[in-house]
């Protein structure tokens, strides 16, 4: 039988979300055209669909933490948010590693790239400059959502715009502009020559990931005297680090994939640790724990009644109708 690898686990945990994502997709299409009168078969809305909203769900954690209001608009979101975070601050960024549509997309995109040998390293100077757009935009929504007033914030989150957001975003994909189409065709263009090109570069969510990734206990560590050199953990890796100059990779790229350890050809030279005990701990451990924290919050939410909209399908099939 074939022993799990690194690689091999990630994979499957991608494509299981990626497949699970198209599967919430495919509920919403059939919910919103229940809604909006092109269907008789009443479908229920897939609250997942709302992990599609980061921006919004900001909005909600800034109105939950000012005003101790759990959002009723998107609870699912705000839920599936929170996780998130959590997620990165215990297991480094394991929703990027091993959770994200988007992630798995960028990997199959990778092994495209390597196995026509046209990956392009991008490293130093031109590799910091690349890294500062996504830090940006990260700032941008940032400051926009603490700049927000209390009563700025209520009425963005019960606007129709914001009842309608998730919509919105599934009409960009299946009317996708041909300009949209162009920016979209050619981002995923270069993730087959660049690896990972809009996770590393340019996706906000990754670098606030990244950012809160950087106080988790969890990290690879390198054993320099088991070491040999050969470069194989820096070729893997898709956040672009350079495995083997580092004891401890702490860097807000590291998505705790555990690629590093898939390659490395010495046993035992790269380790997920504790940093804080020091003790090593199994390879799948980010994996798992991802999965669980995602699993707890869902179950918590919907066990306590913060999963799903309270608000009447009426209101929102009106919304659905205005767009
Ligand atoms: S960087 Fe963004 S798009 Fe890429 S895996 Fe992370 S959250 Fe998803
Ligand atoms: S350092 Fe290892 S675990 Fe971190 S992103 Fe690179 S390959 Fe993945
Ligand atoms: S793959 Fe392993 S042995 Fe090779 S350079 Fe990286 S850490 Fe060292």
């Amino acid at each position: 039988m074939k022993k799990i690898s690194p690689e091999l686990l990630r994979d499957s945990i991608q494509c299981a979300m990626t497949l699970f994502c198209i599967w919430v997709g495919y509920r919403f299409y059939l919910f919103y055209q229940w809604m909006i009168g092109n269907s008789d078969v009443a479908v229920t809305k897939p609250g997942a669909v709302e992990g599609f909203l980061p921006i919004s769900s900001l909005l909600s954690l800034k109105q939950l933490f000012t005003k101790g209001i759990f959002d009723e608009v998107h609870p699912a979101g705000l839920t599936i948010f929170i996780a998130v975070l959590v997620m990165s601050l215990i297991m480094r960024k394991g929703f990027c590693g091993y959770l994200c549509p988007v992630g798995f997309i960028h990997n199959l995109l990778n092994k495209i790239g390597r196995k026509i040998g046209k990956t392009v390293t991008v490293k130093g100077k031109i590799e910091f400059g690349m890294l500062i757009p996504k830090y940006i935009a990260l700032a941008f929504f940032v400051i926009t959502v603490f700049k927000m007033g209390g009563r700025e914030l209520q009425a963005f989150i019960r606007s129709p715009y914001n009842f309608t957001a998730e919509a919105k975003m599934m009409l960009f994909f299946t009317d996708m502009s041909i300009t949209a189409a162009l920016v979209v065709g050619t981002i995923l263009a270069l993730g087959i020559f660049i690896p990972y090109f809009w996770c590393r570069f340019l996706c906000p969510y990754g670098a606030l990931l990244g950012i809160l990734a950087k106080v988790s206990p969890i990290a690879i560590k390198r054993e320099e005297d088991k070491c040999i050199s050969c470069g194989k953990c820096n070729k893997a890796c898709p956040g672009g680090i350079e495995v083997d100059r580092k004891q401890t990779i702490n860097s807000p790229e590291c998505v705790g994939c555990t690629q590093c350890i898939n390659a490395c050809p010495v046993d035992g030279c790269l380790n997920v640790t504790d940093r804080l005990s020091r003790v090593k701990l199994p390879w799948y451990v980010i994996a798992a724990g991802s999965l669980v924290i995602l699993l707890v919050y869902y179950a918590a939410a919907k066990f306590t009644n913060h999963w799903d909209s309270p608000y009447p399908l009426e209101m929102l099939r009106k919304y659905y109708m205005m767009m």
